[in-house]
């Protein structure tokens, strides 16, 4: 059983785009707008269309059997409107991954985003992540560091500001993918560099505060293989001894995803970070969609990848499966198959 811990709902039929449109357009013309959640027009129909030809062909043809999916990270857009424009947005699109995951069973677990926005308490997304695993059965969450879009003027995680999440991950025992949205400052560039720095400044930010050692549970997934947190692994363990800094209480957290797009990468990353720290994951389709010309295979079939490592095939077995049920207990493995 192979299960893709990072799979984003990038396909989706143009009534969601439609219905953002128009959110959109109308808190840009009246910031303080409040507007309704109202109806998004997307039949199942258009779902099963949007899916079989990308991730559930993708899946077959490159032989993953289940992925976590949430909605498109990109698209979170916390920054976007006030608090009421993302309470909305983020309600119909963790309905929208129900949906999906109810059409297929087998082949979709859900996670949800948050309706975070920047200034506001954090108790909306308490509330929305309660939502979304009592009531919808979703197994985990994507929590953005930074839902300003690359201002980085919020709380860092150590702050007591998201102590209440903290509390509710733990409470419903489930992970979140530290995932930011897209960046709407233009010294960076979303999937390229805003996401990767964003990577390791979480990393960053948990090992120097040390506050997970007051949520024994908590357990952060670190996407895009860590950002450069694997290629520099010397470095923050040197600063760790250098800070009294505890850098294994830190790692104990924090599970790194397969989502980078070379054999040497993956190389790596398996060399340097333990085994039981990594997730396989694809973060298909998104981010890198075309065929490396030196390989002839496309950049995101990271499956390639691990089996072409030098692991064992008990290594192999914890990545593309055992972790991510480890990670995430209230996944159901078998699936009901449809
Ligand atoms: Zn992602």
């Amino acid at each position: 059983m192979i299960i893709d811990c990072h799979g984003h709902y990038t396909t989706t039929p143009p009534g969601v785009g439609r219905w953002r449109d128009a959110q959109t357009a109308a808190v840009t013309a009246d910031p303080a707008h409040v507007g309704a959640k109202g109806e998004m027009a997307v039949t199942d129909d258009e779902i099963r269309q949007s899916l079989e030809g990308a991730q559930l062909r993708l899946q077959r043809e490159r032989g993953s059997d289940l992925t976590i999916f949430s909605p498109r990270a990109s698209w979170m857009g916390h920054h976007v409107g006030n608090e009421h424009t993302s309470r909305f947005w983020t309600e119909h699109q963790n309905e929208l991954i129900r949906r999906v995951c109810d059409l297929y069973p087998a082949n979709f677990a859900p996670v949800c985003q948050l309706p975070q926005s920047p200034g506001a308490p954090i108790d909306g997304s308490v509330a929305e992540l309660e939502r979304c695993v009592n009531e919808m059965g979703f197994i985990g969450a994507n929590v953005n560091p930074d839902p300003t879009g690359g201002f980085w003027t919020g709380a860092p995680l150590w702050d007591r500001y998201w102590w209440p999440l903290w509390e509710k991950l733990c409470e419903l025992d489930v992970p979140a993918m530290i995932h930011v949205s897209a960046a709407c400052n233009e010294q960076f560039h979303t999937t390229g560099s805003h996401y990767l720095g964003a990577d390791t400044t979480a990393v960053m930010q948990v090992l120097t505060s040390g506050f997970t050692r007051d949520f024994p549970n908590l357990r952060f997934i670190i996407p895009h293989g860590g950002g450069a947190v694997p290629y520099h692994w010397g470095r923050f363990r040197g600063m760790a001894l250098d800070n009294n800094w505890d850098f294994d209480e830190a790692v104990s957290h924090l599970w790194f995803d397969t989502c980078v797009y070379h054999q040497a990468g993956i190389d790596l990353l398996v060399r340097v970070v333990p085994t039981s720290q990594i997730l396989f994951g694809s973060e298909m389709v998104g981010a890198v969609r075309g065929v490396d010309p030196e390989t002839g295979h496309y950049f995101d079939d990271t499956k390639r990848y691990i089996d072409a490592a030098a692991l064992t095939d008990a290594q192999r077995q914890a990545i593309f499966t055992d972790n991510v049920q480890r990670v995430f207990p209230r996944l159901q493995v078998p699936r009901e198959q449809p």
